[in-house]
């Protein structure tokens, strides 16, 4: 259809629909106004003379239940009630008076009363049974698909119409086709005699107003209503309401001659519609509507159920995705650590491409935009949508879709908050492409069902997983800047402790350090009984270095010295310095003989220096060990005279002290 002829008929819709449907009805019934007090009829289809053998002309102003009967209108009376104005409830019952049995259906509307009566039809009598048949399998089914086929399967079966289709309503109120049997797609298939897609909703057909719409068939005329004011009554409930000019229009383009929508309610909300056609014009009886309407709700109920059990599955399956994305083993978030979480976001949500804007950076896995346009995109939500979930499927019709490359073909966006102390600290995004790509066959369609552009829509439970999964990301970030930070504190920490405790030149343990060590050393010897030996050694003419060479040589020799003997000592030796060119080596679980022997092994190895002209330097050694009772500036006294008795002795050699008595 020309966009032109579409901009008209939308133009004219909304008046044309009460115009048409206020003033005419189906032809496959008729119907009577009685007032309030149902004492006179006040309006008629004028084919009341088909059905009940009288004009119209015969019937206005009479009682109804001269027109009717007094057993049924009064069966009708009492279970509709009488008199309030606008009273919403329905009352129905079998009228046996006339030829064929016929239904009795009574709405009120404002201060009337709307008899609307149909055929009872020729059923089958184990319709009942067939019902309950297709009711116990869907009762078996065990996946939401599985339902809907069924079901679909079903209303074919019982209604004998060439397709059944179940809809979507989204929060946009589009209609998103979720299944269509098999059979339903064999028939678009082999004669192309239905359209592929379903238009949304156009007016009464699709409106919601009643559970269920039937069209009887598409070319049969409308029938007038006679009577004072029969322009003006509202047949929005009514099921003989007759259709407007845009849906029969467009239900011959789908060649359809009947259509039923069965709408399915989730409380008070529409959830979805079922929508049959066939090619020939068929009459479901009311008998057949009502068992269809019973069987549809009962599966809504059973795929409610089985959706719900679904979801808890997913969740459950998100919350181990989150689990394996580090909440245990956090890290920073990486291409690796994205990388999983991108193979079970592009599972989970359905999405081509996750990507993660975190402090400026963009990383991102799968079919997404470039890292410039994610980053513009990230600051874009930070303005619009700051710590708060955004989606959309219809990306180009937004001010942020504008950001995107159209060659990029995104049109779903679900873009989750991260919030750490850092704010805004980033967004994690999940793209979607649209469903399905404009085509010239499409282009000539009448209505689309979802706009070309579309991707599938996020659902409810889409949401509240990337706003899970964005807190459960925003926490690992959290805990790994937590641990990042204590990690750098504890190096910083050691690096003090390392120079607080290591004497610079020599770069052995200082003073303060041996000190540390000699108490605890001694305290272990005390407390478990062992030996614990001293060594003081002192370098030979240490000053003559200094003179002859500067004090920088001097170092060096320090150095050197320290580093070569602390190299023949064993892991759990420590040595020192103890100030100038003296040093301390304390050797735990170490007898006096024994270090003794270690000492003389020192004086007598070639303690290299760094300068040929200094040549190798001697030591001079006191060596003692621990008693008990002994403190450590005792131990060190003993260990100091010892040493000075070897400088009395001529230097290069180890003098031995005794405890003391
Ligand atoms: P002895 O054989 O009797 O021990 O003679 P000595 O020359 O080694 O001893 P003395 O006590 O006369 O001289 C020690 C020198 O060590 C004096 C001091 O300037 C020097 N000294 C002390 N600490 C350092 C230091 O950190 N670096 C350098 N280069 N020299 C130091
Ligand atoms: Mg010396
Ligand atoms: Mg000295």
């Amino acid at each position: 259809m020309p966009d032109s002829l579409q901009r008209d008929l939308d133009a004219s819709y909304c008046p044309r629909v009460l115009a048409e449907t206020a003033g005419a009805i189906q032809p496959h019934g008729c119907l009577i106004v009685v007032d309030q007090r149902w004492r006179s009829v006040t309006l008629t289809s004028t084919n009341l003379d088909r059905f009940l053998g009288q004009a119209p002309a015969d019937v206005l102003g009479r009682s109804p239940s001269a027109v009717l009967g007094s057993v049924p209108i009064g069966l009708l009376a009492s279970r509709f009630g009488k008199g309030e104005e606008g009273r919403a409830s329905t009352a129905t019952c079998r009228l046996d008076i006339t030829p064929q049995p016929l239904h009795v259906t009574a709405h009120g509307v404002a201060t009337s009363i709307v008899l609307e009566l149909e055929p009872c039809g020729n059923l089958t009598d184990n319709l009942t049974e067939r019902v309950a048949g297709w009711g116990s399998r869907i009762a078996g089914a065990d996946c939401p698909g599985r339902v809907l086929s069924l079901l679909l399967a079903a209303l074919r079966e019982l209604t004998g119409l060439e397709t059944a289709e179940a809809y979507r309503i989204d929060d946009g109120g589009h209609l998103q086709r979720l299944a269509a049997d098999a059979a339903s797609d064999q028939v678009r298939n082999a004669c192309g005699a239905f359209s592929a897609g379903l238009p949304h909703p156009t007016g009464s057909l699709f409106s919601g107003s009643t559970p269920l719409r039937m069209i009887a068939d598409t070319t049969a005329s409308p029938v007038p209503l006679t009577g004072p004011g029969a322009a003006a009554l509202d047949l929005s409930r009514a099921v003989l309401r007759s259709i407007p000019v845009r849906d029969r229009n467009w239900l011959r383009q789908l060649q359809a001659h009947t259509a039923l929508v069965i709408n399915l309610y989730d409380g008070q909300r529409r959830w979805g519609l079922i929508a049959c056609h066939g090619r020939q014009a068929r009459y479901l009886a009311p008998r057949l509507r009502q068992l269809l309407q019973l069987l549809a709700h009962t599966a809504f109920q059973r795929h409610a159920l089985l959706q719900e059990r679904a979801e808890s599955l997913r969740r459950r399956r998100l919350l181990a995705m989150a689990g394996q994305l580090g909440v245990r083993r956090p890290r920073r978030p990486s291409n690796t650590a994205l990388l999983a979480a991108a193979k079970a976001c592009k599972h989970y949500f359905q999405a081509c491409g996750v990507a993660l804007v975190y402090q400026g950076k963009a990383l991102g896995l799968g079919k997404r935009p470039p890292a410039r346009t994610l980053q513009q995109l990230a600051a874009d939500l930070d303005r619009c949508s700051p710590d708060a979930l955004w989606h959309s499927h219809r990306l180009a019709d937004t001010a942020l879709g504008k950001a995107l490359p159209p060659q990029g073909d995104f049109s779903g966006l679900l873009a989750a908050p991260l919030t750490s102390e850092a704010q805004p600290a980033g967004w994690l995004m999940l793209f979607r492409q649209p469903t399905r790509r404009r085509t010239v066959a499409q282009q000539n369609e009448v209505l689309q069902t979802e706009a070309p552009h579309d991707s599938i829509a996020w659902s409810t439970a889409d949401q509240h997983a990337a706003v899970e999964l964005g807190r459960m990301l925003s926490n690992d970030i959290t805990v790994w800047r937590a641990r990042h930070r204590c990690r750098r504190l504890h190096e910083r920490n050691a690096r003090l402790r390392h120079l607080a405790r290591t004497d610079p030149v020599a770069g052995i343990a200082n003073r303060h350090r041996i000190e540390e060590l000699l108490k605890a050393e001694l305290a272990i010897a005390e407390h478990g009984g062992k030996p614990c030996s001293l060594l003081l050694f002192d370098i030979d003419h240490f000053k003559r270095i200094n003179d002859s060479h500067g004090h920088d040589a001097g170092d060096s020799v320090l150095r050197q010295v320290a580093q070569t003997v602390q190299a023949r000592l064993r892991a759990s030796d420590h040595l020192g310095r103890w100030g100038g060119e003296e040093f301390l080596i304390i050797a735990p679980d170490c007898t006096l003989p024994q270090a003794t022997e270690l000492a003389a092994r020192l004086c007598q190895d070639r303690l290299e220096t760094p300068f040929p002209a200094v040549g190798p330097v001697s030591i001079s050694i006191g060596v003692t060990a621990w008693q008990p009772g002994d403190t450590p500036s005792q131990l060190v006294h003993r260990a100091d005279m010892a040493m000075y008795q070897a400088k009395e002795a001529g230097r290069a050699c180890v003098r031995v002290a005794e405890a003391a008595d």
